[in-house]
């Protein structure tokens, strides 16, 4: 196909949940402007957004002050509103973190000064509640947060590319993005199938995050490292095992959560994800191995600082990669009765976790901005969940520019 041109006033590459976010609020604060998503796949969220846990996170592990805590509650209530106003299905199921010795309570009470600060309404459960709520569940106590909930975030993403479209922007998939340039009047946006020159450039690339950013000449001081996310499926005689969410009390010196008891929003329920370094960023398979994403991981100090920092908990998941029976340790913590034989395949997702030159996860969200574009670099979870609030920012700090313009 030869390559069209398109102008346009605002042009947001990347059509995960961010990216959508990012056009749907940029149209529905100035219906007036143009805009287009550029999207590499044939359709919307088919990587981080369309292969996640599908958790509505209420704010409980966030740093408070940070934009994490902030759009996190924010986006409870507006992915709430969003999914009950596009009759995208959703569910207010509830969560319990919980703790399955003393180490693990004492986390579960700094969880709990830390959610109540960024105003997350939390209940402290001891260990009779706990079994009361959740008869096939174990642990010391824990923690309930009622406000937790499930969606259907694919289902989300369609039903933006549909508000999109109303309003009058537009969606181009098969459009990989191969070269950003920026002059003082705008930016040439060029991919395989369409040249685009806008006023304004929102990169929302996820996994390829560090890569845009290079290729429109920033220069990142971080590397996207993709963190597998690998999932089982219970057999759906389980279905009813569990009411609430079921999270474990999460290592406080990594950035993942634990593997997790998530009731979908299908009726059926996943045990997941872990969490280790995996060799391809944008394919799934258990052995799949991409050359070039791996040199540029293993390229990177600060990616040999993480391992050196994690050394331990790396090899740790690895063994719960390899080994069914050690993932099922990790469920089996608190969830006893679990076999091997409910661990049923299921997919698995790769998170985009942008590292630092000094080894450290960064772990707010994280954006670069030059005079014409910005480049959403970090958006690991609960980036679903803030989706809207981090569209709505961006959204905010275009239009301010081009107020000015
Ligand atoms: C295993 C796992 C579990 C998670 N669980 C949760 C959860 O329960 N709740 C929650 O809130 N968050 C969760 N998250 C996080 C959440 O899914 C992500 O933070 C969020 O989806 C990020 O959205 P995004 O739009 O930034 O990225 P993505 O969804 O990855 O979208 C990026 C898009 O950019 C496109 N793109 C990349 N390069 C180019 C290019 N050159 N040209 C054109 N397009 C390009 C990609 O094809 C992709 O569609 C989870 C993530 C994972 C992986």
């Amino acid at each position: 196909m030869t390559a069209q041109h398109l102008r346009a006033d605002i042009c947001v590459v990347g059509g995960g949940l961010v990216g959508l976010a990012t056009a749907l609020k940029c149209l529905q604060s100035r219906p007036d402007l143009s805009v287009v998503v550029l999207e590499k796949e044939t359709e919307t969220a088919l990587h981080q957004s369309g292969r996640n846990s599908g958790v509505i996170h209420a704010g409980v592990y966030y740093t408070p002050g940070s934009r994490k805590a902030e759009f996190c509650r924010k986006g409870l209530v507006q992915t709430k509103a969003f999914c009950t106003e596009h009759g995208v299905k959703w569910d207010e199921c509830g969560k319990l973190i919980v703790a399955t010795d003393r180490r693990e309570l004492q986390r579960v009470d700094a969880l709990y000064e830390r959610g109540v600060t960024n105003g997350v309404p939390l209940e402290r459960i001891d260990a009779k509640r706990l079994t009361d709520l959740e008869p096939h569940v174990r642990g010391a106590g824990g923690l309930l947060s009622p406000e937790t909930g499930i969606a259907d975030y694919r289902g989300m993403a369609e039903a933006m590319v549909r508000v999109i479209t109303e309003c009058g922007g537009q969606l181009v998939c098969g459009a990989t993005v191969t070269a950003m340039r920026e002059t003082a009047g705008g930016v040439q946006v060029s991919s395989s199938r369409i040249t685009v020159n806008a006023g304004y450039v929102v990169v929302c690339a996820g996994l390829q995050a560090d890569r845009l950013a290079r290729i429109a000449g920033l220069k990142p001081d971080f590397r996207i490292v993709p963190f597998r996310g690998e999932y089982f499926q219970l057999p759906p005689e389980r279905n009813r095992i569990v009411k609430h969410l079921i999270y474990p009390a999460p290592d406080p010196s990594v950035p993942f959560l634990g593997i997790h008891l998530t009731r979908m929003i299908d009726g059926s329920v996943t045990v997941g994800p872990n969490a280790r370094v995996a060799f391809a960023r944008e394919s799934y398979g258990k052995l799949d191995f991409n050359f070039t994403d791996t040199l540029d991981f293993g390229l990177f100090p600060g990616f040999w600082k993480f391992v050196g920092k994690h050394m331990s908990s790396a090899a740790h998941e690895m063994r719960v990669s390899l080994i069914r029976k050690a993932y099922l340790r990790e469920v089996n913590k608190y969830c006893p009765e679990l076999t091997l034989d409910d661990l049923r395949p299921y997919r698995a997702g790769h998170r985009a976790q942008a590292i630092d030159l000094s080894g450290a996860p960064i772990e707010d969200f994280h954006f670069l901005e030059t005079e014409r574009m910005i480049h959403v670099c970090n958006a690991p979870s609960p980036a679903a969940t803030s989706a809207l609030p981090i569209g709505e920012d961006i959204a905010g700090k275009v239009l301010n520019r081009f107020s000015r313009s």
